[in-house]
């Protein structure tokens, strides 16, 4: 006859024990919701107005799923009877979410605070194209995201 292993049996069953006792780690999503810490990485909200289409996020981007497009326009001299100046406008901005491995390198070298990350995490699709967010979606997610922290005194 086989001897039953009651060590091991016993073992087993005082973790299950434990766990029937124990607060789950995990929530019951998406009927209970966590409390997210307040920077986490959700979405990333564009500023279109500090960005100067240097391409930098679209060039660093290891996804490569950042696109974008622009072109020059002529502005008025700062001085009476200065030079034209020429500002760059943006034209498309757009994000691939079904590409992003939400590295954040893209908010970390952009030199114009164009960038913000949000908290928010909730824009599953049914189609994948459905992932790709352009410029106004990305502006639109610009109101959900948290004041900075107070500096340090
Ligand atoms: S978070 Fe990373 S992968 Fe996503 S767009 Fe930015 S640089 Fe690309
Ligand atoms: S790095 Fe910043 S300023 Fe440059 S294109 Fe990207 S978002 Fe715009």
């Amino acid at each position: 006859m086989a001897k039953i292993p009651l060590g091991g049996l016993l073992k087993g069953m005082k973790v299950t024990l434990k766990a029937l006792f124990t607060k789950p780690v995990t929530v019951n999503y998406p009927l209970e919701k966590e409390t997210l810490v307040p920077r986490a990485r959700g979405v990333i909200a564009l500023d279109v107005e500090n960005c100067t289409v240097c391409m930098l996020c679209a060039r660093e981007c290891p996804d490569w799923c950042i696109y974008i497009e622009g072109h020059k326009e002529e502005a008025p001299p700062s001085k009476p009877g200065g030079r034209v100046r020429s500002r760059a406008k943006l034209d498309r901005f757009d994000i691939d979410y079904a590409l992003c491995m939400y590295c954040g390198i893209c908010v970390e070298v952009c030199p114009f605070d164009a960038l913000y990350w949000s908290p928010e995490h909730e824009y599953s699709e049914y189609r994948i194209s459905d992932m790709l967010h352009d410029k106004e979606r990305l502006t639109e997610w610009l109101e959900t995201v948290p004041e900075p922290p107070a500096l340090e005194p």
